[in-house]
């Protein structure tokens, strides 16, 4: 155990390695801008640039660079060496404060929605000294927000702070109102992160996987995930091996990994890290993921981000475990009297408020092309939003919107029947996991997440509409100047009326049925089932009002986040589509006549060889590939129509809605006859690896 403890957080530059090599007065300032956000001097950026830097070269580092989350989402560098000539054919390392606050790369490429345009390419990068600087691969790098020239946010991490500071003045000024002090107050993740793992040998001979991250092709496997011996079950020694290096890895950037094991879905896996601070929790993921696309090549194994990389089976979420936290306290813990824990029920109260008022945004926050295959596939929860309480708190709510008493649910002793194991107490919020927002015992879990998601939107939604009802709620009870009991009984009041005004949000039944869909329809309650029909809500009236009453972005920043999010969904099903015409003009058409062919020759040969021969089975055969190649014939034809019928369509709005509504069913439809064929056609002749070549390796 010596060596985790030695390795965990090797590679940070974080609060430990700061306090042994700065000056105790720089570290304290350091520390004030840290956990404070007090503005930084120059003269302390230098002394932390300078010990940073040191540090950073005795760790083996040569680079530098400042490390941002453009629109794309996925994390952006640009590597400078810390090399500075010193006229007479020698040199230095140097890094300066200055270099380590601010960077101007040139990002005139990255997607900025018309925000910054093309000819005014300036971006800036700039420290974030609340998420910690790490060295990977001999680069050290420096976590930045990254904004414009005139100072919009052109990045993910930005909103995000904003958002969190949003939280924290609210949750103050509720803090305030139960007579506490301001204190420092923090939003925490823990993002479970689920993935794929497939070998190298099969993913190279799939385009479609090489492309796009996803079969656009492929029949269910014999066997799915019926069985469930996949879930939990053993890990198979490949993947254990890299499961052992990634923790390694992660360990060392300081990551806390904490959970591993196989997911449902044959060749799915899970890793969990301990929850952490949303800013630097949302780092860490972007990190974990970068590390376990990187690493898989070590073991002859390619990992798959996507969230629906095969049909039929399960795909990958990523669950947002949020909570809030005041000095290192969980603000949802219900503690043993939820009932009687009035500064909890005002929280949940917001919450309940929170996701009812803004459950499309939450919606539009996760949407994707890739998270489109998840929502409502009964393997993940529905396109509708809801939010699961559980027992306990239900029997709270219900007693609050209703004459009826309270009745707490004790704890429960389970008896396992079996002496030699202890008995052990029944947990009092049983797990819904068809609910896409769940109270899990002292946080919230947010389920819709796709796994290819950067986290940041979902949360900067969930702070700022929380903000807004806390917000809400001190505004009232401000205005009434009252303590004591009367404020109990006034904030008791609150609470009542908000449940029983946003109690259509919650559902504790079966999210994956039928019924519900219908029933949420009767409720009012929104279920925008694609990514065209979710984006619009981020344009919306009330949307800008509750981003911008709370500093989060401006109206263009948010029109230039839909802008990116719109094109990125239509550039997505473009190349998908191009893909799949390619792949069956070139691969599967061609291999479905040869064996056509080839079933044909056989034909004659046998009749020369017996005239009497039964030819019926062959003939029945031949007869079911001839049509299948003209089924799969006319479906691409469609395809081929659709999509060129809107390729010059230059509202993005129109052509995302003519994609989700019309290319997809096109091409699902030509998947569909595609699939049929490949269970017909002999395997030698079938030109890709199966599901079941891809799915079941050793
Ligand atoms: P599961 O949902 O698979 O049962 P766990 O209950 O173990 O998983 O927790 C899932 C994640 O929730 C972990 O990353 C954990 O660190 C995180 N988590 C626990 N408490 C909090 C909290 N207060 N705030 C945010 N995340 C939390
Ligand atoms: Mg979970």
């Amino acid at each position: 155990m010596a060596r985790v403890s030695e390795l965990y957080g090797s590679m940070v530059f974080n609060e430990h390695t700061m306090q042994e090599r700065l000056p105790s007065v720089t570290y304290k300032r350091l520390l004030k801008t840290m956990k404070e956000g007090q503005p930084l001097d120059l003269d302390v950026a230098n002394e932390v640039a300078h010990a940073m830097k040191e540090w950073a070269i005795e760790k083996g580092a040569t680079h530098y660079t400042h490390w941002f989350q453009p629109l794309s989402g996925i994390t952006s560098e640009k590597h400078d060496s810390f090399l500075e000539p010193l006229g007479d054919g020698r040199a230095i390392m140097s890094f300066s404060g200055k270099e380590l606050i601010k960077g101007e790369p040139d990002a005139s490429s990255l997607s900025s929605g018309g925000l910054r345009a093309t000819f005014e390419a300036r971006g800036y990068t700039v420290w974030d000294p609340t998420s910690y600087a790490f060295i990977k691969d001999e680069v050290l790098c420096i976590p930045t927000a990254f904004c414009s020239y005139t100072g919009e946010a052109l990045d993910k991490k930005t909103p995000i702070l904003r958002s969190m500071a949003a939280v924290e003045e609210q949750v103050n000024r509720v803090l305030a109102l139960f007579g506490e002090e301001k204190q420092r107050v923090i939003t925490t993740l823990g993002a479970e992160q689920e993935y794929f793992l497939i070998s190298e040998e099969t993913y190279a001979q799939r385009q479609d996987l090489i492309m796009t991250g996803r079969t656009l092709f492929g029949a269910a496997p014999c066997k799915g995930q019926e069985l469930e011996e996949h879930y939990f079950g053993a890990i198979r020694p490949t993947v254990n091996e890299y499961m052992k290096e990634l923790d390694d890895e992660l360990w060392a950037l300081g990551v806390p990994a904490k959970t591993k094991h196989n997911e449902t879905a044959p060749a799915q896996h899970e890793l969990a890290p301990l929850f952490t601070n949303t800013n630097r929790a949302i780092d860490e993921n972007l990190l974990t993921m970068e590390k376990m696309r990187l690493l898989a090549s070590h073991h002859g194994l390619v990992c798959l981000q996507h969230e629906k990389p095969f049909e039929g089976i399960n795909g990958s979420g990523k669950h947002n475990n949020w909570s809030i936290s005041v000095a290192g306290k969980n603000l949802f813990d219900p503690g043993a009297d939820p009932m009687h824990n009035l500064r909890f029920l005002v929280l949940l109260a917001g919450v309940v408020q929170a996701v009812d008022d803004y459950q499309e945004l939450l919606r539009m926050s996760v949407a994707s092309a890739g998270n489109d295959h998840r929502l409502g596939a009964h393997e993940a929860p529905p396109a509708i939003v809801s939010i699961f309480l559980g027992d306990e708190l239900d029997a709270v709510v219900e007693a609050l919107t209703t004459e009826h008493g309270y009745e707490s649910s004790d704890p429960i002793e389970m008896d396992l029947g079996v002496e030699a194991l202890p008995n052990i107490i029944k947990d009092n919020t049983d797990r819904n996991r068809t609910s896409p927002f769940a109270f899990t015992g002292n946080k919230f879990e947010f389920r819709m997440p796709g796994s290819s998601v950067n986290l940041s939107d979902c949360n900067m939604v969930l702070n700022t509409a929380m903000a807004k009802s806390l917000k809400e709620f001190a505004d009232e009870m401000e205005e009434l100047q009252v303590t004591g009991e009367v404020f109990e009984e006034a904030a008791l009041a609150y609470v009542r009326r908000t449940l029983k005004d946003h109690q259509r949000i919650i559902f504790n039944g079966n999210g994956y049925s039928d019924d519900w869909e219908e029933e949420a329809a009767r409720r009012g309650l929104a279920n925008n089932r694609t990514t065209a029909d979710a984006l619009p809500c981020l344009v919306s009236k009330k949307t800008e009002e509750l981003f911008t009453e709370f500093g989060v972005l401006s109206p263009t920043e948010i029109f230039s986040r839909y802008e990116v999010k719109l094109e990125k969904y239509n550039k997505l099903i473009n190349i998908e589509a191009l893909v799949m015409e390619r792949m069956v003009q070139r691969v599967y058409l061609p291999a479905i006549n040869n064996y056509a062919s080839e079933v044909a020759q056989n034909m004659t040969a046998i009749h020369n060889a017996c005239v009497t021969a039964d030819l019926h089975s062959q003939e029945h055969l031949l007869n079911r590939l001839v049509k299948g190649i003209s089924a799969i014939n006319n479906r691409l034809q469609d395809l081929y129509h659709i999509h060129a019928d809107i390729a010059d369509m230059k509202d993005q709005q129109k052509r995302a809605n003519k994609n989700a509504h019309e290319v997809i069913p096109a091409m699902d439809a030509l998947r569909a006859v595609v699939d049929d064929m490949e269970n017909v056609v002999g395997s030698e002749h079938w030109p890709v690896p199966t599901y079941n070549e891809m799915l079941f390796y050793v």
